[in-house]
């Protein structure tokens, strides 16, 4: 069997980056592999990392998992030419992420950038929404014409207002194609989150 990482860098590493909130522990998978497995209780995340033999080689693969199912799966390296280490990972949705842990005196810190197709939009920067002229009926109803000869109130002095035949109303409401959405009742607009480039990109630092 090949050098087997018992613990040390890594442990140091993820232990002081998710200390809060955070159990660990430790098992062995069915090909003997030694696995830290981490639970973040506020994202209700457990993520394993399984170390590699030399006979798999030296990667320790990580895979976070999410009420059964697996949201994440990457890679671990350490750096060689200088201290920290280097996750290299993929979720679900394909939005890749690197993140880079390197130790400080006080704390250690991870640098974390995502980068993968809008989520929101699912990278067409379009968004889809109901047309608000039309209320996404896809037709527009203009208001009934009030009769002018009797202000609407369908009378004339004592008599009934022949003008409107005592309805008050002049000319009904014309129902035509809503033009703003051209009677699809659907409308596309810029995505928000991405500003219409179909792309996520995140960078945060800790
Ligand atoms: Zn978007
Ligand atoms: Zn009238
Ligand atoms: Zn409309």
């Amino acid at each position: 069997m090949g050098r087997r990482r018992q613990s040390g860098l890594f442990e140091t590493l993820f232990k002081s980056v998710f200390g809060v909130g955070t159990t660990v522990h430790y098992k062995t998978d069915w090909l003997g592999r030694k696995q830290k497995v981490v639970k973040h209780h506020d994202s209700g995340k457990t993520k394993t990392y399984t170390h590699g033999t030399g006979f798999f080689g030296n990667k320790t693969r990580t895979k976070t998992v999410k009420q059964g199912k697996v949201v994440e799966e990457g890679t671990v390296r350490e750096n060689i030419f200088w201290s920290g280490a280097t996750e290299r990972a993929r979720k679900r949705d394909g939005t890749d992420v690197t993140r880079k842990y390197s130790p400080g005196f006080f704390r250690d810190h991870v640098t974390t950038h995502e980068n993968g197709i809008c989520f929101k939009c699912d990278g067409t920067g379009q968004k889809e929404i109901n047309c608000r002229t039309c209320n996404g009926t896809g037709t527009f109803t203009f208001p009934d014409g009030q009769c002018r000869a009797c202000n609407g109130t369908g009378r004339y002095g004592e008599d009934q207002c022949r003008r409107c035949s005592g309805t008050g109303i002049y000319s009904s409401g014309k129902q035509t194609s809503c033009n703003r959405c051209e009677g699809s009742g659907r409308r596309s607009v810029i995505c928000n989150k991405c500003n219409g480039s179909g792309k996520f990109i995140k960078s945060s630092y800790r």
